[in-house]
C-alpha cells in the first residue's frame, strides 16, 4: 500500500477522487496520508501545501500530490507552459496555477527519494469526470466550458445531491471503462499522468 500525501481543496471530495485516479495511474493501492491539517479551497491549498508536505515528510511519506482546480476563464488561468516565468505567474492574482503549486512544493520534496505531482484540472475536476463519462460538450473543447454551476449541474444534476451522493456519482464517473482512454486526450490530465509515470522510475 502507497502512502501519499494529497494536497487537495477538499480531502473528502477532490482528495478520494485524486487517490482513486493514482491507483488507477499506479496499478497499485493508494491511501491518502491522513493529518490533522485540512484544506478548504484552492487559496488554502497554495498557502498550506508546503506546510503539509513537510509534516508527511516527517511521518515518512514520500510520494506526494497538490491540486487545486484551474478555475479559469476566457481571460485568465490560461493553462500551464514550459515558457512561464514562474514568479512572474506567481506573484500575478491571476496567474497560472500550476505554477503557483510547483512553488509551494518544498525544496527537500524536489530531489530523491522524495516523489510529486502538480495536478490542475482545465478547468475543475467535474471537467474531467464530465469527459470521463462521454458528456457531449457544446463548447469546440471540454476546456472551454467555464462555468462552474453548470459544470456541477452536468454532472450531478439539480437540485445537487448530498455531498456524499456527489463523491459516489464522481467516482461511478472515473470507473467507466473508457475514462482514462478518454481523459488521456486532456493535456491537464495527460500532464498528471506524465508526472505519476515517472514515480516508478
Ligand atoms: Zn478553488
Ligand atoms: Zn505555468
Amino acid at each position: 500500500m502507497l502512502t501519499v500525501a494529497i494536497a487537495s481543496e477538499f480531502h473528502a471530495y477532490d482528495g478520494e477522487l485524486y487517490r482513486y485516479l493514482l491507483e488507477r495511474v499506479l496499478g497499485t493501492p493508494v491511501q491518502a496520508w491522513k493529518s490533522e491539517i485540512e484544506f478548504n479551497g484552492c487559496k488554502h491549498v497554495r498557502k498550506q501545501a508546503g506546510l503539509y508536505l513537510n509534516a508527511a515528510a516527517q511521518q515518512g511519506v514520500r510520494h506526494a500530490l497538490v491540486a487545486i482546480d484551474n478555475d479559469g476563464g476566457s481571460t485568465h488561468g490560461l493553462p500551464h507552459h514550459p515558457s512561464h516565468d514562474s514568479a512572474q505567474e506567481c506573484a500575478n492574482e491571476r496567474g497560472c496555477r500550476v505554477c503557483w503549486l510547483h512553488s509551494t512544493i518544498p525544496t527537500s520534496w524536489r530531489e530523491d527519494p522524495y516523489r510529486s505531482c502538480v495536478v490542475v484540472p482545465v478547468q475543475t475536476l467535474e471537467t474531467w469526470l464530465l469527459i470521463a463519462k462521454g458528456h457531449a460538450f457544446t463548447e469546440p473543447s471540454p476546456e472551454q466550458r467555464y462555468h462552474r454551476p453548470v459544470l456541477k449541474k452536468d454532472c450531478f444534476g439539480k437540485p445537487l445531491p448530498s455531498s456524499r451522493d456527489q463523491k459516489r456519482m464522481a467516482l461511478d464517473c472515473l470507473q467507466h471503462p473508457e475514462a482514462i482512454k478518454r481523459l488521456s486526450a486532456r493535456p491537464s490530465f495527460q500532464a498528471f499522468v506524465d508526472q505519476v509515470n515517472a514515480w516508478k522510475g
